[in-house]
């Protein structure tokens, strides 16, 4: 049981010059692609070797922590920061992650807000709060991490775009933008669309999503059909406001009722916010998230956060000025939100900083759990897209997972 938790709780092989070579290889490194390699070693293949590649800078993707690069104790979950579970039985990890305490119950306050600025409690089926609630302990990445733990020797590669894939004599081939090859795979799992959704075309100026161009010459119908339902795939956006707040003003946020506050449609659309999230730092100060409306997302998405992961990895140009005007409106609406509780705040104090989900959830129907495995391929998809339970949340990216490790480790078909 991790008392102090380990920055870095699983192990990583030394680097390999030249490709690494994997038995699986996974793209990604969110918490479907941690469950997935937990599952594969505690199943059946404990002596495989796994590799992930992930473009963040650790695990966790839409679930981690953002971690400040001059003060590391500077921690705020940023993505989800809790998950629910909306049906049982609960997934095999789960428990194991309660015992190690990884992961703890929820225990914070919620509330919903309407537009006449009224709060009410959860309902039961309160879309991402029904049921039971859990978060990381000490942060959303340390569900990522603890679970990597099960996993135990992984070949993780963080800061790394898999730019481009490729197929030569049963093998899969990873590369970067460079065309340099990563990682050489008898199995390959993608738990994101980026590689396979038209998306990319748009939101990277991509000339075609990476696997499509490979599925021509490959000429596989389960392939094809996979990739004509992922492309079918829809998403919603959200523009994530991060505010850290000075000690000072901090202890009227602690004493609000509720930790996670949480707009109803009506809310949503009089002050285009979806979600506000505070949370405590290091000496007295406070952060608060403040996640958009899918619609005022969709208004402002050319607008990313440049200090993101992917804008990094593909070297995106900063547009400040944009990103201000973005981050205003979105004060503006927390201020006014927060009127009723809160004096007016001291404009320009404390730190902000923008964050873009381009694609923060995917919308229903997810791609059907069939389709999650090639079989002659050894190719597989888990995330929180795949149909089914939880569908668009961790707890859905779980399951996924826990799904496609059966599949692959069970009879062949
Ligand atoms: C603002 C926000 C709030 C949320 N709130 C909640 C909530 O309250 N409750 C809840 O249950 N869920 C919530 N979610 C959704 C939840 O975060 C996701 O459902 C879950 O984290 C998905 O996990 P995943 O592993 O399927 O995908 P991801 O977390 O997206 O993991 C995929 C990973 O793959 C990496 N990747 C993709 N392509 C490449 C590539 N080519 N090369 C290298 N790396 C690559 C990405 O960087 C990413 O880290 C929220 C999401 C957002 C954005």
């Amino acid at each position: 049981m991790p008392d102090t938790l380990p920055s870095t709780p699983h192990s990583t092989l030394p680097q390999p010059s030249g490709p690494s070579r994997a038995g699986l290889a996974i793209i990604g490194a969110g918490v479907s692609a941690c469950t997935l390699a937990a599952q594969l070693r505690r199943n059946g293949q404990p002596g495989e070797a796994i590799s992930l590649w992930e473009a963040g800078r650790g695990p966790g993707g839409r679930a981690t922590t953002r971690r400040s690069r001059h003060d590391p104790s500077l921690a705020i979950d940023h993505g989800a920061s809790l998950f629910n579970l909306s049906s049982q039985p609960c997934p095999e990890v789960l428990p194991l992650l309660l015992e190690q305490r990884w992961v703890e119950p929820w225990t914070e306050p919620v509330a919903i807000l309407d537009s006449a600025g009224d709060l009410r409690a959860p309902r039961d089926d309160e879309w991402l709060l029904s049921g039971p609630c859990f978060r990381g302990r000490g942060g959303m990445e340390n569900l990522s991490q603890g679970l990597l733990s099960l996993a135990g020797e992984i070949d993780a590669h963080f800061d790394t775009l898999v730019r481009d894939i490729d197929r030569r004599q049963d093998r899969w081939l990873l590369k970067n933008a460079a065309g340099e090859i990563l990682s050489e795979a008898e199995s390959l799992v993608l738990t994101g669309t980026l590689l396979a959704h038209p998306r990319s075309r748009l939101t990277f100026g991509w000339p075609a999503p990476p696997l499509q161009v490979l599925a021509e010459r490959l000429r596989d119908p389960g392939l094809n059909h996979a990739l004509a339902a992922i492309a079918a795939l829809r998403f919603e956006a959200r523009s994530t406001l991060l505010l850290r707040i000075p000690a000072d003003e901090a202890r009227q946020w602690e004493a609000l009722p509720f930790r996670l506050l949480a707009f109803d449609p009506s809310a949503q659309q009089r002050w285009g916010l979806w979600r506000l999230f505070s949370q405590p730092l290091p000496r007295g100060e406070w952060a608060v998230v403040v996640h958009s409306s899918a619609t005022f997302a969709a208004e402002h998405l050319s607008v990313y956060g440049a200090r993101s992961a992917m804008a990094r990895q593909l070297g995106l140009p900063p547009r400040a000025e944009e990103e201000r005007l973005v981050m205003q409106a979105l004060a503006r609406s927390l201020d006014e939100v927060m009127a009723q509780w809160l004096p007016p705040r001291p404009s320009e104090r404390g730190e902000w900083q923008l964050m873009r989900w381009g694609a923060a959830f995917p919308l229903p129907r997810g791609l059907p759990q069939a389709l999650c495995w090639n079989s002659s391929l050894k190719l597989g998809f888990c995330g929180d897209f795949i149909d089914g339970p939880g569908f668009a949340g961790v707890e859905g990216a779980l399951r996924s997972a826990e799904a496609l490790a059966r599949r692959i480790l069970g009879p062949a078909e």
